[in-house]
């Protein structure tokens, strides 16, 4: 196992108002409550588990994050749950934040995020309208859904530069 201080140094830079004496004593009450960790104890070979990714994210232990099944960055749904329970006040929504966006920047990101970010980029939604759902909320009297801006969106996301991960691995 291999710590990587420059990774660590990432970690708490971008967790705001982290302190030494806020760290992590792995007392598993995120992992406990997370609906996650729950439901995919035994699905994948480890689960899911926050308090885990904590420990190797605190540590510098990159290569466990990152060598390991996708599940273990992108099984978070941000419900914060954990933010809420940890008794250190460590936000860990925020460094989970960090490693999907490195996970991004690795192309090593799952497809569907390429696919939904792709989608967002080409009609200014995450989910594209479809004629049938138009026409049903039609026959239930709802307004009709304004269009986005798509040359808004697509001008915003170039500044960003999210053009230029869209496809996974460029
Ligand atoms: S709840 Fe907080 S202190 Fe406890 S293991 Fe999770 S991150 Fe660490
Ligand atoms: S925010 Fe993520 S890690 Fe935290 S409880 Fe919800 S799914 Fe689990």
């Amino acid at each position: 196992m291999v710590m990587d201080f420059e990774f660590r140094k990432q970690v708490m830079d971008y967790h705001q108002g982290s302190d030494v004496i806020k760290y992590c004593y792995q007392c598993s009450r995120c992992t406990d409550n997370c609906p996650v960790s729950f439901v995919t104890d035994e699905l994948y070979q480890y689960g899911y588990n926050p308090r885990r990714n904590i420990l190797n994210a605190l540590l510098g232990y990159k290569d466990n994050i990152f060598s390991a099944d996708l599940i273990a960055i992108w099984g978070c749904t941000v419900c914060d749950t954990c933010d809420e329970v940890c008794p250190q006040n460590i936000e860990l929504t925020e460094i989970f934040t960090l490693l999907k966006n490195q996970s991004i920047e690795k192309g090593e990101g799952p497809d569907f995020i390429f696919q939904q970010a792709q989608a967002i980029y080409e009609s200014g939604k995450a989910i594209p309208s479809q004629a049938a759902l138009e026409r049903r909320r039609e026959s239930m009297g709802l307004p009709a859904i304004i269009a986005p801006n798509v040359d808004e969106f697509q001008m915003l996301m170039n500044n960003m530069e999210i053009n230029k991960k869209l496809k996974k691995g460029d």
